[in-house]
């Protein structure tokens, strides 16, 4: 099984690559935003709680996405793989992602991490905004809130997976297609 992580700040454009990447590769693809929104639409508790937690551009508990992926893992076999898509998110994710694997003799086959600088950030939620209709895009202080919760939780796993010589970086200000093409490249590797 292969594990790739798609990382990259909020806006990068994980969710638009992700679709291509998996068709290609017959990944499955695992976002916990969207599994989180699912749970959301759906009125669970989980959703109940996470919502608060989401629209102000806070992180969930780490056990409470852990369990989502996890499940994933195990109801997901026929597969090459999985493309995990905003998670890990903080160190302590990222270990338990490595011991989960390790139970089962695998590990984490490459980090392929889209780099945008803050202010394309704001553009590319800007203009999601208008056509998701995201509660959490909506509102600057939670965008904003989100850029400073990733480089403060999710930008210390750069070190933790390059110490790992797992991490990769792909340029993502550019065509949707050059941005295709050089992780397309990145992913052959591995
Ligand atoms: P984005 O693409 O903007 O980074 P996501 O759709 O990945 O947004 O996530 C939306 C929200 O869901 C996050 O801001 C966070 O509140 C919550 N969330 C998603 N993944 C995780 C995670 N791995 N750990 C904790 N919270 C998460």
């Amino acid at each position: 099984m292969k594990y790739y992580i798609l990382f990259g700040p909020p806006g990068a454009g994980k969710g638009t690559h992700a679709g291509a990447l998996v068709k290609k590769y017959n990944l499955l693809h695992i976002s916990t935003g969207e599994l989180l929104r699912a749970e959301i639409a759906a009125g669970t508790e989980l959703g109940k709680k996470a919502q608060e937690l989401i629209t102000a551009g806070s992180l969930v508990p780490d056990s409470v996405v852990e369990g989502m992926i996890e499940s994933t893992f195990e109801n997901n076999k026929d597969v090459n793989g999985f493309l995990l898509d905003g998670f890990p998110r903080t160190l302590a994710q990222a270990e338990d992602l490595d011991k989960m694997l390790a139970k089962k003799g695998d590990e984490v086959t490459a980090v392929v991490s889209l780099m945008i600088p803050d202010e394309v950030i704001h553009e590319r939620i800007a203009h999601r905004a208008a056509i998701e209709g995201r509660a959490d895009d909506a509102n600057e202080e939670t965008i904003n809130n989100r850029i400073r919760t990733y480089h403060e939780k999710t930008e210390p796993l750069i070190g933790f997976y390059k110490a790992q010589d797992k991490y990769h970086e792909v340029n993502s200000v550019c065509t949707i297609e050059e941005v295709e093409d050089r992780l397309v490249a990145k992913l052959d590797e591995f």
